[in-house]
């Protein structure tokens, strides 16, 4: 590209400067908007969401190879859901330590046991990369992790082209500009939700978007509402505590909730441990959630896709015969999805395990230590790691963890657009994300696809991750 210009540019203080200005407002326009953190429940004061000034380059023949395997990912992960007794041995030995994995896995058992009222699936997931720069000069795809619950930004991710369309235009690229991808995540997931919806077939049934407590992302949500009231489907947005209060299940296990029934439950709100407070209501968010997951409304996800996306599963899944065991005649498939795994290690107690952690203690700066966490800040590195691992290395408590090889991306220089953050050049790293859909009835898969892309990008600084935890920003890919 005219890395020349962007080079002069970024190192002109008053044209940065400029495009800053030029693109907070450009942002603003096209609704690349968060709350502001004064006042998360109300949208009288916004902000921009933070955002690269420049889309960062990424090489076409990853990007494409991520787009490809997702729809084998949407497969896979469809197929754990399904098959209770591989979840039960993927998670024995993290559920016996960690309350949070065991709580889903109780509510999964529970659900199983009753029977579950509906076979309609609806899978809207997110697949994360990052290109690791091992082999000089062909960067290879490596899985992060893939994201079942409330994966967000599909909404937000559908605007951020105006942006860095436009940047580069007023930058001077304006050939660059021409090559920024459309991407309309937005209305890939709405296509999804709207087809579950259908196949559930009652016109009077709601979609309930299930939201946070603090709602500062409400726009990416919003645009996602929006698509399906543009196809005349009704949208609510509830809160645990609404369910709690007001939620119940009619004989034939039809939801309810103020009293209209609910097509479909789209979390966006339920994968901390902090999301469920244990309130003096009749009913706690917990056994909402259990309602909801006993009903017969479409959920995404329901209890067995929120456990496949566990990291524990992720590493399971990297033992040797355990994916072709979910493709037992498409060794291709195999191949392509297993490409994409890092280096992943058990933390379980006995041998295996012992060599993880003598590894790991060994040269830390290899690795990354997980938690069963979602929402970034949750890992651990370098000596947190090696002073956690220290800890826990003679008990149980170690197989709360899994330990991955850490992936090193090729640096690129970008500046960063954070709300009260100085204006400078920062060396960066890239994720890549892409967005899947799948709707199944019963044994047939209805729908499964790739809806889109979403590049976030951070200060190398940072170890760890998420735009929400405040240290990515949304980008957009220049293919190289
Ligand atoms: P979460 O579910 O909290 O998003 P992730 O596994 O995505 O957990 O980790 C959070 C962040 O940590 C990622 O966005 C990435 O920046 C960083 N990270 C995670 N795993 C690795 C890895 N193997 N190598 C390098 N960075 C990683
Ligand atoms: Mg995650
Ligand atoms: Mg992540």
């Amino acid at each position: 590209m005219a890395q020349g210009i962007l080079k002069d540019t970024m190192a002109n203080a008053m044209l940065v400067k400029d495009l800053a200005e030029v693109a907070k407002d450009t942002a603003l326009l096209h609704g690349v908007q968060i709350r502001v953190h004064e006042s998360p429940n109300s949208s009288e004061v916004v902000t921009y969401a933070p955002i690269t000034l420049f889309p960062s380059p990424v090489p076409k023949s990853a990007f494409y190879q991520a787009l490809a395997v997702q729809v084998h990912y949407n497969t896979l992960v469809d197929k754990i859901s399904q098959d209770a007794d591989f979840l039960q041995k993927a998670l024995a030995s993290t559920i016996t330590v960690d309350n949070f994995t065991a709580r889903l896995f109780k509510i999964h058992q529970q659900v199983l046991e009753e029977g579950k009222a509906q076979s309609i699936v609806l899978g809207l997931n997110r697949s994360d990369y990052m290109l690791d720069q091992k082999n000089e000069g062909c960067p290879t795809l490596k899985q992060i992790e893939i994201n079942t619950f409330a994966a967000s930004f599909a909404g937000l991710t559908s605007h951020t082209p105006h942006v860095h369309r436009h940047i580069l235009k007023v930058a001077g690229c304006v050939e660059e500009s021409q090559r920024i991808l459309d991407n309309n995540s937005a209305a890939g997931l709405a296509e999804a939700i709207a087809k579950a919806w259908e196949l559930y077939g009652s016109k009077r049934a709601i979609v309930m978007f299930l939201v946070e407590e603090n709602q500062i992302n409400i726009f990416d949500q919003r645009c996602i509402e929006n698509e399906l009231w543009k196809r005349n489907i009704s949208t609510k947005r509830k809160r645990f505590r609404d369910v709690s209060k007001t939620g119940s299940l009619d004989p034939d296990r039809k939801l309810f909730v103020d009293g209209q029934e609910v097509a479909v439950v789209y979390f966006r709100n339920g994968y901390m441990p902090q999301n469920y407070q244990k309130n003096a209501n009749i009913f706690n968010d917990w056994q909402a959630r259990l309602l909801m997951e006993r009903s017969l409304a479409v959920k995404c996800p329901d209890i067995g896709t929120h456990l496949a996306g566990t990291k524990k599963v992720q590493q399971v899944l990297s033992q040797p015969g355990v994916l072709e065991k979910f493709f037992p005649e498409q060794p291709q498939v195999v191949e392509q999805i297993r490409s994409t795994f890092a280096g992943l290690y058990t933390l379980d107690m006995g041998p295996e395990g012992d060599k993880t952690i003598e590894m790991a203690l060994r040269t830390p700066g290899l690795f990354v230590l997980k938690p069963q966490r979602e929402g970034g800040g949750n890992n651990l590195y370098g000596a947190e790691l090696q002073q956690v691992l220290q800890e826990v290395k003679g008990s149980e408590e170690r197989m709360a963890y899994i330990l991955m090889d850490k992936i090193h991306p090729t640096p690129v220089q970008n500046i960063l657009l954070k709300r009260d953050a100085p204006l400078k050049i920062s060396t960066c790293l890239c994720e890549l994300g892409v967005f899947g859909t799948y709707v199944r009835k019963g044994r047939e898969m209805v729908l499964n696809k790739c809806a889109g892309h979403l590049l976030r990008t951070k200060s190398s600084e940072h170890a760890d991750g998420g735009v929400a935890a405040g240290v990515a920003v949304l980008d957009n890919p220049l293919l190289l």
